[in-house]
């Protein structure tokens, strides 16, 4: 059979560590997923945001070659010959660098001649094959070393034109790329790289950032992608990395605030026990020691009621018996009640000045008849001159007469009681010593509380409580002092009050 504690102890793992752990595994489980899934989304929409800004960069392309190639159009439609107004259309549209006009034949409407080495470029596009082919696409864009877009127009006599033109690429960066994609928001880097892979744009520097992927163009700048890099810490990997970390500190402080919890319960619930166990114990003492004095007085009472004892001696003796156990049971009594007045805090202390030399004496002299009887030597020392101290003497009186009476119960075979009475750091002490049976130096601390009696076999046949050293910790603290022991066991204890002299 398990006993209470262990009970609970294996709840408490089965109830609350073991949900833990499975949060945990589940936590471990849901994160691995969560780190996949986030990484594909961030992939899908890194894919879907690349389309669009490759979609964005192509349509202000192609919105601004037609613009071009409309103008174009209007003026070869109106002029005959069309070479200003060519020259003056050109000189408004920096994107377009290099413009000439072929006729179906081959021959150069616009300009005059070929410029350096153009030909070679131009020639084997505005061949008429090449023409045959726009006339069914209608434009076309070849990308060479030049970016040459190529369209078909009508000029004013009704002949077809080939319009060829090459693109001028720091334009292309600074009004298109930078136009379509420096405003568009991406927790990414953008870049637009040429058909060789080299940078011709990108939206911040790319220092090593990993490549995400990247999209191709399509028709208007056929070869050269968009490619999306990971801004460097801003991978999802590292963001659910770093939530994980959170939560797992997290569950890690919630379990150790559940650990903590369950130490401080099952604490709180063996200080319970325990103290149940105490009260129950005091209860039994109690009664034992009411019991006993009371049947002492009972049968003195009844004796010399049945006029049986004759010896005026005899008489006398018994009448001290009587009294003697009637002034336990008051100790007694009053030691109950102040420890329940203390418990409900209902307890209150009256300080005035008090002479120390007759209440030590008088509380002494309460004893005098059980010391004699069990043959004790008293020693007892009070330094002369001592000041008047504020404090209430009953409960003074109380605490001392607690300490005697413990010195006299847990006496062993040399009987001595020595009450020392004296100044000492500016407090008064009062110490109790005896050369009984001691108190072990684990104990020393512990008698102080509440219903604690020594366990042992050779004190627990002694009559008690356990309140009275608490009540004599209570009364000291009261009055602003404390109690303290010094004890070794088998060679007795000296229990000193130490009270301040001046209460502040
Ligand atoms: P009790 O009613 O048991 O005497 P106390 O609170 O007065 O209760 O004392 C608590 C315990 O301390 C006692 O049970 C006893 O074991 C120990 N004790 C107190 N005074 C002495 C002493 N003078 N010598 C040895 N043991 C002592």
């Amino acid at each position: 059979m398990l006993s209470p504690s262990a009970r609970f102890s294996a709840l408490a793992l089965l109830a609350i560590v073991a949900p833990a752990a499975i949060v945990a595994v589940i936590g471990y489980v849901s994160i691995r997923q969560w780190e996949s899934s986030s990484e594909l989304l961030y992939r899908e929409q890194a894919r879907d945001m690349a389309t669009m800004a490759a979609e964005k960069v192509e349509m202000t392309l192609r919105r601004t070659e037609d613009a071009f190639l409309d103008r174009l159009q209007a003026v070869l439609r109106t002029e005959a010959s069309p070479g200003r107004a060519v020259d003056a259309l050109l000189a408004e549209s920096p994107l377009v660098r290099r413009l000439y006009l072929v006729g179906r034949r081959g021959e150069l409407v616009y300009p005059r001649a070929w410029q350096d080495g153009d030909a070679a470029v131009f020639g084997p596009l505005v061949t008429e094959r090449e023409q045959a082919k726009l006339e069914r696409s209608g434009r076309r864009v070849v990308i060479q070393e030049d970016q040459i877009s190529l369209a078909l127009l009508t000029q004013k006599n009704g002949e077809p034109v080939l319009a060829a033109f090459a693109r001028d690429a720091e334009t292309l960066r600074r009004e298109i790329l930078e136009t379509a994609l420096g405003s568009l928001e991406s927790p990414t880097i953008l870049a637009v790289l040429d058909r060789d892979g080299r940078t011709v744009y990108s939206r911040a520097p790319i220092g090593d950032a990993p490549s995400l992927l990247s999209v191709q163009f399509r028709d208007v700048l056929p070869d050269w992608r968009l490619a999306v890099y990971q801004t460097p810490g801003a991978s999802p990997r590292q963001a659910v990395r770093r939530q994980a970390m959170f939560f797992t500190a997290a569950l890690g402080v919630l379990v150790a605030v559940i650990v903590a919890g369950i130490v401080a319960t099952w604490r709180l619930m063996r200080r319970e026990t325990e103290m149940a166990r105490l009260k129950s114990d005091f209860v039994a003492n109690v009664s034992h020691d009411l019991k006993t004095p009371l049947s002492v007085i009972r049968m003195f009472g009844e004796t010399l009621e049945m006029g049986r004892v004759t010896d005026e001696g005899r008489r006398q003796e018994y009448y001290r018996v009587i009294t003697r156990e009637g002034e336990r049971l008051t100790r007694l009594i009053d030691n109950v009640l102040d420890f329940s007045r203390i418990e409900g805090g209902r307890q209150t202390y009256e300080m005035t000045p008090t002479p120390i030399e007759p209440l030590v004496r008088s509380t002494l002299e309460a004893f005098a008849y059980p010391l004699a009887q069990q043959g004790f030597k008293v020693e007892v020392s009070v330094a002369p001159d001592l000041p008047d101290v504020a404090l209430d003497a009953d409960a003074i009186g109380q605490a001392l007469a607690n300490l005697i009476d413990n010195a006299i119960k847990y006496s062993a075979d040399e009987r001595l009681l020595a009450v020392d009475v004296r100044v000492a750091d500016g407090r008064l002490v009062i110490a109790v010593t005896d050369r009984g049976l001691g108190i072990a130096p684990e104990e020393q601390a512990r008698i102080f509380e509440k219903f604690y009696r020594v366990g042992r076999s050779d004190t627990q046949g002694r009559r008690g409580s356990g309140v009275g050293l608490a009540l004599v910790r209570h009364i000291a603290e009261a009055h602003g002092g404390d109690v303290t022991v010094e004890s070794a066991p088998g060679r007795g204890s000296r229990f000193a009050l130490r009270l301040p002299l001046e209460r502040s």
